[in-house]
């Protein structure tokens, strides 16, 4: 098959990852591409997907997108972190926030000052040298130019796929309304051509790109593109959804809760809370998962609980030929530390760096899914760790967790941090050195050593530094309103406008 130039781009279901990638192309090369999107109201999407990472941020300035109105028309509130409770042992909580512990410098990481400090008798907890967590536990929320921020959203993702389609439609992306029933081939190259779908309209494209969602129905179906299944890392392959109504207080923060074999959601949109578990089928049953969400939730529920069935891993190729998966066509990893929202922008971004022009794929493949492997890694990686390093020895699931063997790419990173207290962020690494130290001190991994940094300073001055950082970080925190506050007054809702 001879190569010809990519304009007309096919964009294969209409859930959160069809929506983004629509609205990224249409913005970034809309008037070199002619975007169509095919999707079913019959078949749905997948309906859950609330809490997001602050990169998000950067993709909607990306988009042009006007915060306000954003946060608006998903129901969004701001979020500041996850709190993670009994997973370690039962009764322990610890937070990740967003934002760095402490200022660190080129040679370490602030922990290293912290655990000198900790190994001569002072110093508070970790969470106390962080702006983030403190706003996040007193439930406040401002942006102020003096005090950066770093934040994201709650928002309900089949509002924000809605919004993305309101942005899009306008700059020329065509949607067609069906069910896709075939995927034609080219019989020599097995390039996909087109789309049949059930009316007998036939969608014809350069480039492909799966949105489908599980189904994967190009990239796998068509391609076989084989998937790598991760379940002996990450065991949980369940979760039941449920939706309970907005609570006085919006915490500006997800709650991940473990439960018996799996973990609980908790997260507050304007009006209403999202809420779910995460089990394992191998060690709690339906029926048993479903009884202890329902005895745990804040609120009446909405609605019966969704069950939802995965299997966590990544599709071997993200690119196969000319189609591209998207969202979870192009795998799932659970959303403890929410990233899937994460991992179609950056999808999308990066294929807008690398498009295929001349429609020459090899090449540009190789590269986008060396990317796409590492990154899905090194996601994969920091989620078992939670899980790897838990006490908990209560139920069969935790033991097993404990128990497993983990990839040698995390057991070098546990290894190099209990040791000396080495922590680092790589190039392709999307969690920081905070986010590291915040889950593996949580998880009570306690390094035996680290950096002499501190000893530079004295303990008398090294005190000095931390009580001041400390004081300081809880005067900023008492000035800011509270984060329902806020979120009235930013963006209120319609009928208070
Ligand atoms: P879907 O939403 O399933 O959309 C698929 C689309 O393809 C639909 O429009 C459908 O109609 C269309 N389609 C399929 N087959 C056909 C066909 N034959 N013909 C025509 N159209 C077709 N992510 C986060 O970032 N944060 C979270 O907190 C989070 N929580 C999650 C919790 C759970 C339990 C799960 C399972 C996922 C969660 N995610 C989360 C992931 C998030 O939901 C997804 O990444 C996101 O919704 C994107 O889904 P999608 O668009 O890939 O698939």
């Amino acid at each position: 098959m001879q190569t010809r130039p990519v304009k007309r781009v096919v964009i294969a279901g209409g859930g959160t990852a069809g929506w983004t990638a629509a609205a990224a192309l249409a913005q970034q090369l809309g008037p070199l591409l002619d975007i169509t999107l095919v999707e079913s109201e019959e078949i749905g999407t997948v309906g859950v997907g609330e809490s997001t990472i602050p990169t998000i941020r950067t993709f909607n300035a990306l988009l042009g997108l006007d915060e306000r109105e954003f946060m608006r028309e998903t129901q969004a509130s701001f979020k500041l972190g996850i709190a993670f409770e009994n997973w370690a042992r039962l009764g322990d909580r610890y937070f990740h926030a967003f934002g760095e512990i402490g200022r660190s410098t080129w040679m370490g990481g602030f922990h290293n000052m912290w655990l000198m400090a900790k190994a001569a008798g002072f110093g508070g907890d970790i969470g106390e040298y962080c702006f983030e967590h403190q706003a996040a536990e007193a439930g406040k929320f401002a942006l102020s130019e003096t005090v950066p921020i770093n934040f994201s959203f709650h928002l309900d993702a089949s509002l924000y796929a809605r919004f993305l389609r309101a942005k899009s439609e306008p700059k020329g992306v065509k949607r067609i309304e069906g069910k896709i029933a075939r995927v034609e081939q080219d019989p020599e190259s097995g390039h996909v051509t087109a789309l049949m779908l059930e009316s007998g309209q036939r969608v014809e494209g350069d480039l492909f790109i799966d949105c489908t969602g599980f189904r994967g129905l190009l990239i796998e179906q068509t391609l076989k593109a084989g998937y790598e299944d991760w379940r002996h890392w990450l065991p949980t392959d369940s979760a039941l959804a449920v939706q309970t109504g907005s609570t006085e207080r919006i915490l500006p923060y997800t709650r991940a809760i473990a439960r018996t074999a799996g973990w609980q959601w908790r997260i507050p949109l304007q009006s209403r809370v999202g809420n779910g578990l995460v089990f394992c089928s191998a060690h709690q049953s339906e029926e048993q998962a479903r009884t202890e969400l329902l005895a745990n939730l804040e609120g009446a529920p909405l609605f019966d609980p969704r069950l939802i069935r995965y299997v966590t891993g990544r599709r071997r190729k993200s690119w196969g030929k000319n189609v591209i998966a998207l969202g979870l066509s192009s795998g799932f990893v659970e959303p403890l530390e929410s990233t899937s929202i994460h991992l179609i922008q950056i999808g999308v971004t990066r294929l807008i760096k690398m498009f295929p022009f001349a429609g020459d794929f090899e090449a540009l493949s190789a590269r986008y899914n060396e990317h796409a492997r590492v990154e899905f890694e090194r996601i994969r990686d920091f989620i078992i760790l939670h899980y790897k390093l838990t006490e908990r020895d209560d139920t069969s699931f935790w033991r097993a967790c404990r128990d497993m063997e983990i990839p040698d790419s995390l057991v070098e990173r546990i290894a190099l941090f209990r040791e000396s207290g080495y922590a680092y962020q790589g190039p392709e690494d999307l969690f920081t050195v905070s986010s590291w130290v915040f889950v593996m001190i949580g998880q009570r991994l306690m390094p035996k050593q680290h950096h002499h940094m501190g000893a530079m300073l004295g303990d008398q001055r090294l005190r000095r530094a931390l009580d001041s950082l400390k004081g300081s970080i809880a005067q900023g925190v008492t000035s800011m309103p509270r984060h329902k506050d806020f979120l009235r007054q930013y963006c209120p809702a319609p009928q208070s406008e």
